[in-house]
C-alpha cells in the first residue's frame, strides 16, 4: 500500500485539454432569473456514518461467533483519466478509459450512471478496492465511499466515457478530485446502472433539473428524434454554466439563474407554469437537489401527471454529504414521493 487512491491535487494549469465534444459557454436559450439575494454553498457537511460505542461487556461469556456478513461484491471497474476539461467554469468533464473498461455495459440509457470508490488517502489503498477485505479490518468510517455520476458519453469501442462533475467549492470528495484531477489517475467505480431514455411514444419531453442533472438531461437531448417536442428548464447557480446542448429545434432550453439556494421552489414555479403541450402523453424526467424536487413532485401530483409518466428523485441534498443523503432515503425526510402525497 503505497500510494493513494484518492485525488491529487496539483493545480489545474497543467491539465490536458484534449477533451472532444467541449459545450460552449455562451448563453443560449430562455434565461429566467430567480431571487439574486444570498450566495449559493455555505452547505454544511452532514453527520459522518461514523461508529459509537466500544462497550465491552464486565463478563466475557463465550458465544456463538457471528457467521461472517456475506454479500455479493458488485464488479469494480478500474478506469485511467486521459483528459479533463473545464467545460464552464463550475463544470468539469472527465475523460476516462484503460482496458478495465472492457467489460463495461451501455445499456442504452440516457442516465447511466457510476458509483466512482474513494478511500481514506491515509490508507494508501490502490484501487480495484478489496472491498471484502477491508469491510473486515477497517472501522466503517475508514471504508472506502462512493459518489454518484452520471455517463455524459459512451465510446465503448475505443474503451472511453465522459463524466460531467459539478464542481461546487472546496467541500466533498468527489468534486475536488474533479478539480485537480490528472491524465493518468487511476479511479475505481461500480455500475453503470439507468433507468431512463426517452420513449418514442411521448408526445411531449418535459425536463427539469439542476446544473447536478445536466449531464442526465443533455445526454437525453441529444438522442431525441429531430421532431420531437417539449421543453428542459435547468437551474444553475452561475449564468456562466449555461451551454449549448444538441436539441431539437421543437425543444425549447428554459434557462434558470438561482443564486438564493432558500429558494427551493423555483424550478417547480417554472415548471408549473409551462408549457406542457397540448395532448397528453407528456413524460417528465425530473432530478437534482432534493428539496427543489420534492417541490417538483407535489406539482406533478397536483397536475395528476402519473407515476408512469415520471422518472423523478433527487441526485443530492444541500448540506449533506452523499453518504448521508443515500442513508437518509429511508427516512421520511430523504422520500419524494411520499412528499407528494
Ligand atoms: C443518479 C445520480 C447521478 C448524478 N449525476 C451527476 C453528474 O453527472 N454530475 C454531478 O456533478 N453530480 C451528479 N450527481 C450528484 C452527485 O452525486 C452529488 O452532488 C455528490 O454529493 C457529489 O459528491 P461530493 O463528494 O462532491 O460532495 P459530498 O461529499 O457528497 O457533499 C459535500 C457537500 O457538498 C454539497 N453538494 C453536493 N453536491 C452539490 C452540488 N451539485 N452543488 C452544490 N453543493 C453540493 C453537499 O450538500 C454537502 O454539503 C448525481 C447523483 C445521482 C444520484
Amino acid at each position: 500500500m503505497t500510494e493513494t487512491a484518492r485525488p491529487r491535487t496539483e493545480g489545474l494549469e497543467s491539465q490536458s485539454k484534449n477533451s472532444q465534444q467541449g459545450a460552449q459557454s455562451a448563453p443560449s436559450g430562455n434565461v429566467q432569473h430567480g431571487a439574486q439575494s444570498a450566495q449559493p454553498g455555505n452547505a454544511q457537511q452532514g453527520a459522518q456514518s461514523a461508529q459509537s460505542g466500544n462497550a465491552q461487556s464486565a463478563v466475557a461469556a463465550p458465544g456463538p461467533t457471528p457467521a461472517p456478513r456475506s454479500r455479493p461484491e458488485r464488479p469494480q471497474h478500474v478506469a485511467v483519466v486521459e483528459s479533463v476539461e473545464r467545460i464552464t467554469p463550475n463544470l468539469v468533464r472527465i475523460i476516462a478509459g484503460g482496458a478495465g473498461l472492457a467489460d463495461v455495459e451501455d445499456k442504452g440509457f440516457t442516465d447511466s450512471y457510476v458509483k466512482i470508490l474513494f478511500a481514506d488517502p491515509a490508507l494508501g489503498l490502490e484501487p480495484p478496492f478489496n472491498l471484502a477485505n477491508l469491510r473486515e479490518t477497517l472501522p466503517p468510517e475508514q471504508l472506502p465511499v462512493t459518489r454518484t455520476y452520471t455517463v455524459r458519453w459512451f465510446d465503448l469501442e475505443n474503451q472511453r466515457l465522459a463524466l460531467d462533475v459539478v464542481v461546487h467549492g472546496d467541500s466533498g470528495i468527489a468534486a475536488p478530485w474533479a478539480a485537480s484531477a490528472m491524465p493518468g489517475n487511476r479511479f475505481a467505480f461500480h455500475g453503470p446502472s439507468g433507468a431512463y431514455a426517452p420513449a418514442p411514444h411521448t408526445r411531449f419531453h418535459v425536463f427539469a433539473g439542476d446544473h447536478s442533472a445536466l449531464p442526465a438531461i443533455t445526454a437525453a437531448l441529444e438522442r431525441l428524434p429531430e421532431d420531437a417536442r417539449g421543453v428542459a428548464h435547468i437551474e444553475l447557480t452561475d449564468a456562466r454554466d449555461i451551454i449549448h446542448p444538441n436539441a431539437p429545434e421543437g425543444v425549447e432550453l428554459n434557462w434558470l439563474i438561482n443564486e438564493d439556494v432558500h429558494d427551493v421552489d423555483l424550478l417547480a414555479r417554472t415548471l408549473d407554469a409551462g408549457p406542457w403541450g397540448e395532448s397528453d402523453g407528456v413524460f417528465v424526467f425530473a432530478h437534482g437537489e432534493r428539496e427543489s424536487i420534492k417541490a417538483v413532485r407535489r406539482v406533478l401530483a397536483r397536475r395528476g401527471i402519473t407515476r408512469e409518466s415520471i422518472s423523478i428523485s433527487g441526485y443530492w441534498a444541500r448540506g449533506r454529504a452523499e453518504d448521508v443523503f443515500q442513508a437518509e432515503k429511508r427516512l421520511p425526510i430523504g422520500k419524494i414521493e411520499e412528499d407528494a402525497a
